[in-house]
């Protein structure tokens, strides 16, 4: 039977202390015990609905983290106070010096740069390789490998990770296969295809208001136990719990996450379209100029489209400046970094989110400087967008002006 995320979490049902319906918001960071007892038990992880200490859990998120589990179709899920938080705890909980990590080389450029130089720090090695390429992937797994990583719709190239043929190489070769799904929220369900661990940063499109941050790290209940473990869990002792306020408030966000993503996909559908036949360099999964496309049908959950985010190359970084700003200027979108906001984001990767990648890394990879990333928003008139985004586009000299009066 196909896997229907939006359904799954519409079929939870909380109430508040009082009857609300919203769930309560647990306003307290410690918890009190009736007995002495408990709480030890508590401690030792084996008293199940007890409540310790909100870095631990929370009821609140409690609730959000099942609700995510529940999308991903995941055994349970542990909230973080960001997506950083929840992928530099994950990794740690895998890994330990000696430990190697085989990533995509066009990821997040946070993840890169944790992988990079940072975790190297603590003995655990990682190799990036282009992940669209198995026999490049398989080449260089070794007896040391523990995590095989990558993003569904990478940042900021979108490129479509093949997540079946992933998790065969996975399971063959004993890895935990990790993937990070900020960019296609219930489009993708990558647990469903083979994934061990699934990771979101909540920041983006499934908070969708850019108000806060959070992240979420979806899996079985041994490894979500064993992240929370007193002792030694990665994400209990690293500290990235998110507070209880903004998980309530990311769950009533949550809510109206599959209204968003087939409006983020809807309107960035059309742009894509509208701007491949001006023959502008656009990058969208939904294109069949996408080299991933076919990958993207055979895994997509009908119904949510191919995401919000694409990319165009406008040849230079001067040009895709002056694109932005002037943008900005006509109140067409936000010249920001992130994504998944109601209104229209857009930067340029290479001297922002992925600056911590080296410009001959950039290269390598295909990031050139004239690449705008844009996160399109919600507009309700994305025809009238695109007439003001191309008028943009002629004053700036990325498109000839007859295309003006069309
Ligand atoms: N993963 C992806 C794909 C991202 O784009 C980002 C942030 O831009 C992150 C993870 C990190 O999330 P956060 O900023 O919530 O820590």
């Amino acid at each position: 039977m196909a896997f229907k995320p939006a359904n799954n979490i519409q079929d939870l049902q909380y109430f508040g202390e009082f009857g609300g319906v919203n769930p309560s918001i647990s306003d307290s960071s410690t918890y009190t015990f009736l007995s002495a007892k408990t709480m030890f038990d508590t401690f030792e992880g084996n008293a199940e609905g007890c409540y310790l200490y909100s870095r631990h859990t929370s009821p609140s998120n409690l609730y959000l983290g099942e609700a995510l589990a529940a999308m991903e179709g995941t055994e349970t899920a542990h909230v973080t106070a960001t997506g950083m938080g929840a992928i530099t705890a994950a990794i740690m909980q895998i890994c330990k010096a000696g430990s190697h990590i085989v990533a995509s080389r066009t990821i997040y450029g946070g993840t890169y740069a944790f992988l990079k130089n940072f975790a190297p720090q603590f003995g655990i090695e990682t190799t990036f390789v282009d992940i669209t390429n198995m026999e490049e992937v398989e080449k260089v797994i070794s007896e040391n490998t523990k995590i095989l990583y990558c993003e569904s719709v990478s940042n900021p190239l979108l490129e479509i990770a093949d997540m079946k043929s992933l998790g065969m190489l996975a399971i063959k070769h004993g890895l935990q296969f990790m993937v990070d799904n900020t960019f296609s929220p219930l489009a993708i369900s990558p647990a469903q295809l083979g994934a061990d661990v699934v990771i979101h940063s909540l920041t983006k499109f499934i908070n969708g208001s850019s108000d806060t941050m959070g992240g979420v790290i979806c899996g079985t209940q041994e490894f979500i136990d064993a992240l929370r473990n007193v002792n030694d869990g990665a994400s209990m002792l690293l500290g990235s719990s998110l507070d209880s306020m903004r998980a309530a408030s990311i769950l009533k966000n949550l809510r109206t996450l599959h209204i968003r993503m087939k409006q983020h996909s809807h309107n960035a559908m059309y742009l894509a379209e509208q701007f491949e036949k001006d023959g502008l360099r656009i990058v969208y999964p939904g294109m069949a100029s996408h080299p991933g496309h076919e990958t993207y049908n055979a895994m997509m959950n009908p119904d949510y489209g191919y995401g919000g985010m694409l990319t165009l190359d406008v040849g230079s970084l001067e040009k895709a400046n002056s694109l932005m700003e002037l943008m900005q200027a006509k109140n067409l979108g936000y010249l920001a970094v992130s994504l998944g906001f109601y209104k229209t984001l857009f930067s340029a990767p290479g001297t922002s989110t992925s600056s911590e990648i080296s410009e001959e890394e950039q290269k390598a990879m295909g990031l050139s400087d004239g690449l705008i990333r844009f996160s399109i928003g919600l507009d309700n008139d994305i025809e009238r967008t695109y007439q003001m985004m191309k008028a943009c586009m002629v004053e700036i000299g990325v498109l000839q002006p007859e295309y003006a009066l069309n």
